[in-house]
C-alpha cells in the first residue's frame, strides 16, 4: 500500500500525525474498521498543492450491502432496545469527543479540503459539536397525540417513530459539518445510518466515525462506506435495505438520486445547489453591507450553497457597494489553509478548479468585464487549486456566470432601480436557496422578503446559521429542511393507533 509523505507534518498537532500514519482510511461497519472486500483503494489529494495526501478503501456493492445489512442489524437490535435518555447522553458524548478533539479535527479537515484552519476551528468543528449538542435534546421530547377523534368509544393516538436505515450522503465543501447536519437528526430520531462522504474529502469522516466508536454507540449504528458517487453512492440510493436517502449535492445529482430511489420509494431530503441574490438598496448601512456582501460570496472560497453569488444595488449605490467589494477582493490573502495568514484556501479539488476557472473564462468571452480577479492569484504554492476573488461587472442576467452555480470566489455585479423589478430578476432562477436583503426601510425588508422565492432570506446580515433555525430550499434548491425541529420530521413516521374501547 502507498504511503505519502505528512505535508506541513512541523505544524501539526501529534494526534492528526498519528491518524494519517494509521491509513488507508478503511470503512466502518457493524462497529469494524475493515478494508474494502476488493481491496481497491482512492486517493485523496491536498488542494493547496495538489499532492496525493492519503489513500482510503473505496466501497463497491458488496461493501455497501454488508454496511446496510449492520445498519438494519443495529436498527432491528441493540439500538432500539436504547432509551430516549439513553440516546441523549451519547449524543452528547460525541459532542463532547468532538471539542475535545477540535485542534486535530480541524487540521485534518484543511489538509482534505484546502479550508484555513482558523475557519476550521472558528466554524466547522464549533457548529458540529453545537448541532450535536442540539440535536442531543431532543429524544426525549419527541411526541405523539391524542387526536379528537368523533367515532364513539374509539381512541386514537400516534406513535412517531425512526423511518429505519438512513443513507447520508454528503460533498465536500464542509465535510464534518455537514455529518452533524444529517447525523445528529437522523440519530436522536432513533434511525440508524450508513454514511457515504465526497471522496475528495473522505478524512474528517473517518476520524468522526472513530469518535463515534469511542462514544460508546451500539456497533453498526452508525457505518461508514467511501468512493465515488457513480459506484458507491449509487449503490447505497439503489439498495432497498435503505429506507431513507438524505442527500447534500448539486442539483443535477439530486435529480438522478430522486430517479435512482424510486424503487424502493425511499423517503428523500435533498439540499442542493443555489444561485442566491444579494440586495442592497441604497438606503441601506451600505459600507457594512458591501463588507457583508464580500463575506458572502469569498468565504469558504465560495464553496457554500447559500454563496451570495448575484449582487444587486440600487443604482446610485451601485459604484460605492462594487468599489468597497473589489477593494475587499483585492486585499484577501490567498494561501494554503495551513499558513496562518492565509483568508482564502484553494478551491477543493483539480476537477473543481478546472470547473471554476471555465467558468472565468465563459465570463470574459460573453463580455462580461472581471473588475478584480478573474484568473490566479500571485504568490500561491505550486500545484495548488487557488482562484483569485473575482467581481464580475457589466454582466447580462442571460448569461452563464450569472444563471449558472459556479461554487467559486465569483461575484457577479448588477444595478436595480425599484423593489418589483429586482424581486422578478430575483427570481428568475431555478434555484431559490437563501437570498440577503439590505435596507433601513422595515416595510421594505418584509415586503421583499415575502416576495423573494428562497428558503431563507437574511435581512441586514448574512450566512446566519443556528441549529435550531430551518434551512433549506425552494424550487430546485431541493426539498425538506435541516435543522430545527422541521429537519427532525423528516426521519420520524407517524403511526396513528386505533383501539376499541
Ligand atoms: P455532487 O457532485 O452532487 O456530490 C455530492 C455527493 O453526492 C458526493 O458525495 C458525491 O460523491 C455523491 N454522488 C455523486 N453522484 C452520485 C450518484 N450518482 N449517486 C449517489 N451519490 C452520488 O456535489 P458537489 O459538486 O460535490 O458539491 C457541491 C454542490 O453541493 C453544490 O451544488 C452545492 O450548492 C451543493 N451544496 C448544497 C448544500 C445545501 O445545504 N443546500 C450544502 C452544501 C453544498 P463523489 O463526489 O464522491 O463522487
Ligand atoms: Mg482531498
Amino acid at each position: 500500500m502507498t504511503t505519502h509523505a505528512i505535508p506541513y507534518e512541523s505544524q501539526l498537532c501529534a494526534q492528526t500525525i498519528a491518524f494519517l500514519r494509521r491509513l488507508p482510511g478503511r470503512l466502518l461497519i457493524g462497529g469494524q474498521w475493515t478494508p474494502a472486500q476488493a481491496g481497491h483503494t482512492f486517493t485523496t489529494y491536498e488542494p493547496s498543492t495538489g499532492q496525493p495526501l492519503a489513500e482510503v478503501y473505496q466501497a463497491e456493492a458488496e461493501d455497501v450491502d454488508r454496511a446496510v445489512a449492520a445498519a438494519r442489524a443495529a436498527f432491528e437490535g441493540p439500538w432500539r432496545k436504547i432509551t430516549p435518555l439513553e440516546r441523549e447522553r451519547l449524543l452528547h458524548r460525541l459532542a463532547d469527543l468532538i471539542e475535545q478533539h477540535a485542534q486535530e479535527l480541524a487540521e485534518i479537515e484543511t489538509l482534505d479540503n484546502g479550508k484555513p484552519l482558523s475557519a476550521g476551528k472558528a466554524i466547522d468543528v464549533p457548529s458540529t459539536v453545537d448541532m450535536f449538542r442540539y440535536f442531543a435534546g431532543w429524544p426525549t421530547k419527541i411526541e405523539g397525540a391524542v387526536k379528537p377523534v368523533s367515532i364513539p368509544n374509539r381512541l386514537n393516538y400516534t406513535l412517531r417513530e425512526p423511518v429505519g436505515v438512513v443513507g447520508a450522503i454528503i460533498p465536500w465543501n464542509f465535510p464534518l459539518s455537514l455529518i452533524s447536519w444529517k447525523l445528529g437528526p437522523a440519530l436522536a430520531a432513533g434511525n440508524t445510518v450508513v454514511l457515504k462522504p465526497a471522496e475528495q474529502t473522505p478524512l474528517s469522516a473517518i476520524r468522526f466515525c472513530e469518535l463515534v466508536c469511542e462514544a460508546g454507540f451500539p456497533d453498526g449504528v452508525v457505518n461508514l462506506v467511501q468512493g465515488p458517487g457513480e459506484i458507491t453512492g449509487a449503490a447505497l440510493v439503489a439498495h432497498v435495505g435503505v429506507d431513507k436517502i438524505a442527500f447534500t449535492g448539486s442539483t443535477e445529482v439530486g435529480r438522478l438520486i430522486m430517479r435512482a430511489a424510486a424503487g424502493n420509494l425511499k423517503r428523500l431530503s435533498l439540499e442542493l445547489g443555489g444561485k442566491s441574490p444579494h440586495i442592497i438598496f441604497a438606503d441601506a448601512n451600505v459600507p457594512q453591507a458591501a463588507r457583508v456582501a464580500a463575506g458572502a460570496i469569498f468565504g469558504n472560497a465560495g464553496q457554500s450553497c447559500n454563496a451570495g453569488s448575484r449582487l444587486f444595488v440600487q443604482r446610485n449605490a451601485y459604484d460605492q457597494v462594487v468599489d468597497i467589494i473589489a477593494k475587499r477582493a483585492g486585499e484577501i490573502k490567498v494561501g494554503a489553509g495551513m499558513d496562518p495568514h492565509t483568508e482564502m484556501g484553494p478551491l477543493t479539488s483539480a476537477e473543481h478548479f478546472e470547473r471554476v476557472t471555465g467558468y472565468l473564462r465563459s465570463g470574459a468571452e460573453q463580455g462580461a468585464v472581471a473588475r478584480v480577479g478573474g484568473g490566479r492569484p500571485a504568490g500561491v504554492p505550486e500545484g495548488g487549486y487557488f482562484v483569485s476573488p473575482t467581481v464580475f461587472e457589466n454582466v447580462r442576467d442571460d448569461m452563464a456566470i450569472v444563471r449558472e452555480e459556479i461554487f467559486g470566489p465569483v461575484l457577479v455585479a448588477t444595478p436595480f432601480d425599484t423593489l418589483e423589478e429586482v424581486a422578478q430578476r430575483a427570481n428568475a432562477t431555478p434555484y431559490g436557496l437563501a437570498a440577503g436583503v439590505w435596507t433601513k426601510d422595515i416595510a421594505k425588508a418584509h415586503k421583499l422578503a415575502g416576495l423573494l422565492q428562497a428558503g431563507t432570506v437574511w435581512v441586514n446580515c448574512y450566512s446566519q446559521f443556528d441549529p435550531a433555525s430551518p434551512f433549506g430550499g425552494y424550487k430546485q434548491s431541493g426539498f425538506g429542511r435541516e435543522m430545527g425541529h422541521e429537519a427532525l420530521e423528516h426521519y420520524l413516521e407517524t403511526k396513528s393507533v386505533w383501539v376499541a374501547m
